[in-house]
C-alpha cells in the first residue's frame, strides 16, 4: 500500500524547509507518510485551488500552505479553526471525507517556542508585537490565551492595528498603536518583530526606550542572523534574543500531530536548523 501522502504548496518553493522537518518528524515517530514541496502557479487565479484538488485526488491527506497562498487557502476551505478564522490565513489543511479542514499553527507555534523552549513565560508579562500583518494576526490569539499583563501592537499604518485589535475580541488588556506612540509607552518584558522588515535589512521604527532590562526580543524570521532589529536590542543590553526557526519546527510539529495524532520531538531538529546569530 502507498503511504500518505503530505505536501507543502508555495512560490517559491525552492527553499523550503518542511520536507526535511517533517521527514525527521515521520522517521522519529514511525509514521508511513512521504511529504513533498509543489510549487503552487500564481496565475491564473484558479492555478492554486487547481493544484490542491489534484493532489487531493490523487490521495493526499494534507498540506502545508505558505507565502503567496495562505488566503487562497483560506478561501477554499470548508471548515476553519478560531485562529484560522481571526488570522484570515490558513498554513495548514486536512482532507476528510472530501472536506478541506483549515487550520494555523504559526501563532501557536510561536508561542510554545517563547514559553516552552526559552523558558520565557508570558502571564502577566508587558508584550509588544512590531507589525499586523499575516503572522501578526495569527499570533494575536495564542499571545491574548498565554495572559500577558497587557498586550500591544504597533504597526506603521496604525490603522490595520486598530482593525486587528478589534477584530479579535479576545478580552484582556490588548491595544492597537503607532511607532512613535512607543515612546510613552515604557517598558516591555518581551518585543516580537512580527513586520517583514528584516526581510529587506530594514529595521521597523520601534524606538530602543521599549526594552526593559531584563528584556526578551524574538525575530519572526530566521536564517538572517543578526538581523537590525536583534541587533538593537542587543545593543542596549538585552540578554535573551531568538530568531523564529524555533517557530518554524513548532508550528510543523502541531500541524503534524493534528494530521498523526503523534507529537514529535522538536528539540534536536531546532538545534539541526539553528543557525548562529552571529
Ligand atoms: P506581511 O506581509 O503579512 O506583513 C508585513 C508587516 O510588516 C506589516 O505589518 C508591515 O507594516 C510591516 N513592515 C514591513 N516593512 C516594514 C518596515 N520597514 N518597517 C516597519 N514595518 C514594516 O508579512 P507576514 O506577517 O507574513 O510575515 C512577517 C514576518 O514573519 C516575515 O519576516 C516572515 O518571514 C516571518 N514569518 C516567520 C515564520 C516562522 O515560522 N518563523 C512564519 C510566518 C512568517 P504595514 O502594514 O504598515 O505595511
Amino acid at each position: 500500500m502507498m503511504s500518505d501522502r503530505y505536501a507543502v504548496i508555495g512560490n517559491p518553493i525552492g527553499h523550503t524547509k518542511s520536507p526535511l522537518i517533517h521527514g525527521f518528524f515521520a522517521q522519529e515517530t514511525g509514521q508511513d507518510m512521504s511529504y513533498g514541496a509543489i510549487e503552487g502557479p500564481v496565475e491564473p487565479a484558479s492555478g492554486f485551488s487547481d493544484t490542491v484538488k489534484s493532489f487531493i485526488e490523487a490521495g493526499g491527506r494534507g498540506m502545508n500552505v505558505t507565502a503567496p497562498f495562505k488566503l487562497a487557502a483560506f478561501a477554499m476551505s470548508d471548515e476553519r479553526s478560531e485562529r484560522a478564522e481571526l488570522s484570515g490565513a490558513v498554513n495548514a489543511m486536512k482532507f476528510e471525507d472530501g472536506r478541506i479542514i483549515a487550520e494555523n499553527f504559526d501563532g501557536v507555534g510561536l508561542v510554545r517556542d517563547i514559553e516552552v523552549n526559552l523558558q520565557r513565560p508570558i502571564a502577566g508579562k508587558r508584550v509588544l508585537i512590531l507589525g499586523a500583518g499575516g503572522a501578526a494576526r495569527g499570533a494575536l490569539l495564542p499571545f491574548a490565551a498565554a495572559r500577558p499583563a497587557e498586550l500591544v501592537v504597533a504597526n506603521r499604518h496604525v490603522d490595520k492595528a486598530r482593525a486587528l485589535v478589534e477584530q479579535a475580541a479576545v478580552g484582556g488588556s490588548i491595544t492597537a498603536c503607532g511607532y512613535a506612540d512607543l515612546e510613552s509607552m515604557g517598558r516591555f518584558d518581551l518585543v516580537v518583530n512580527a513586520t517583514s522588515a528584516s526581510l529587506t535589512g530594514q529595521l521597523p521604527p520601534v524606538p530602543a526606550s521599549v526594552f526593559s532590562a531584563s528584556a526578551s526580543a524574538y525575530e519572526l524570521a530566521y536564517g538572517k542572523g543578526l538581523t537590525p532589529f536583534l541587533r538593537l536590542a542587543r545593543e542596549v543590553g538585552v540578554q535573551g534574543i531568538a530568531d523564529g526557526v524555533g517557530m518554524l519546527v513548532e508550528q510543523a510539529a502541531e500541524a503534524f500531530a493534528w494530521w498523526r495524532g503523534v507529537r514529535p520531538q522538536t528539540r534536536a531538529l531546532i538545534d539541526r536548523l539553528t543557525v548562529p546569530l552571529d
